[in-house]
């Protein structure tokens, strides 16, 4: 079996187990953005707070967050943890919108896939994860997100080395899928669930997990 042939019996396997897994929460584009910046370090559950506190503030708007002070936005994020950086790196983007896209989400998510994931990189505080999750799960176009789960997966998988690169990791995924970003949608949030309740950091639980007959090192 080749491993692009691998890679989708994968995800095959992580569907038939746990099926859709509805990602990302949220009910607006801006909220799943904000979602992507603030998850960084932190849990959901904290996220969610932070994001129910800028909506019963009324806040999730690019015109209200502009005029916040990034003191003010702390405060409000403050559950996020890393709360001033957070705070910083969403008054940079809030800067971006309006300095390149004229504060409209839809300016920004008709603009070249590759140039928009280059254009987001260079906002201060904002990583490879991060852009392509705001690209994928915000404007629903198909940038496979990387993570450490899927670093960890893969690897134990012998699917690639463990000091493979985040560019070679997603270059792998996204020329071995069909084209579609409901499936990245899926895939990676299929692998943060396998991680999360058996493909653990010190003690992967192989016994019962979907992937347990695909070969793998521990
Ligand atoms: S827990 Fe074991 S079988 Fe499951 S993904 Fe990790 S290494 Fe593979």
């Amino acid at each position: 079996m080749t491993i692009s042939e691998r890679i989708n019996k994968i995800y095959r396997l992580l569907y038939k187990r746990y099926g859709p897994q509805g990602w990302w929460p949220g009910d607006t584009q801006l909220e799943y953005i904000l979602g992507a910046i603030l998850t960084q370090n932190t849990s959901w559950k904290n996220v969610e707070k932070a994001i129910n506190n800028l909506k019963k503030s009324n806040l999730i708007s690019i015109d209200k967050l502009k005029l916040l002070t990034t003191d003010e936005l702390a405060q409000l994020i403050r559950s996020s943890g890393y709360y001033n950086q957070k705070a910083l790196k969403i008054k940079n983007f809030v800067t971006f919108i309006t300095e390149n896209y004229n504060d409209s989400l839809e300016n920004m998510f008709d603009e070249d896939i590759h140039v928009l994931r280059n254009n987001l990189l260079n906002i201060k505080g904002i990583g490879p994860e991060t852009a392509d999750c705001i690209i994928l799960y915000g404007g629903n176009k198909a940038i496979f997100v990387i993570d450490t789960y899927t670093y960890r997966v893969l690897s134990r998988h012998g699917l690639v080395p463990e000091q493979t690169s985040y560019n070679e990791m997603q270059e792998l995924f996204m020329d071995s899928l069909n084209d579609d970003p409901q499936i990245f949608n899926e895939y990676h949030a299929l692998l943060v669930k396998v991680g999360k309740e058996h493909c653990k950091k010190r003690s992967p639980i192989c016994a019962g997990c979907p992937l347990e007959k695909d070969p793998h090192t521990v």
